[in-house]
């Protein structure tokens, strides 16, 4: 049920900065989330269906998903790695030490929204930015 929870989390995002931007109809969302967040991208694309029918705001809207990379930082060399390629043991010196930098988040990207205002919550800064998704 972890993708309902984010489906539901970015409809209730979005509509509330479509409203302060007084846009009646969105065209699109693109969610950004991480490699290693577990998230199954078909269930998000049948929960937006099923949201997009049940709101008209999101009625024929499309919902985009595009992955984070996951990267480990060693806390014995300072640097960063490819966390799917190496897990929780750095490649370069072999320490546990090691913790997550990202891959495990989830934000919304971007809003694409139909006229009369265009609103790209990305391009206007943080100031339309929703928070990070937190699972329950
Ligand atoms: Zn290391």
């Amino acid at each position: 049920m972890h993708e309902l929870g984010l489906v539901n989390y970015a409809v209730k995002e979005v509509s509330k900065i479509a409203e302060e931007h007084n846009v009646t109809k969105i065209k699109s969302v693109t969610l950004e989330f991480g490699e290693v967040s577990g998230i199954v991208t078909s269930y998000l694309y049948d929960y937006w269906k099923w949201y997009s029918k049940k709101f008209p705001m999101f009625e024929d809207s499309t919902l985009y998903c595009e992955e984070i990379p996951a990267v480990t930082w060693c806390d014995n060399c300072k640097i960063q790695y490819s966390t799917v390629a190496y897990g929780k043991t750095c490649p370069h010196c072999g320490s546990g030490r090691t913790w997550l930098l990202r891959g495990n988040e989830m934000r919304i990207k971007s809003i694409e929204v139909y006229d009369p205002v265009e609103a790209d919550a990305e391009s206007d800064g943080d100031l339309d930015a929703p928070g990070e998704y937190k699972p329950q």
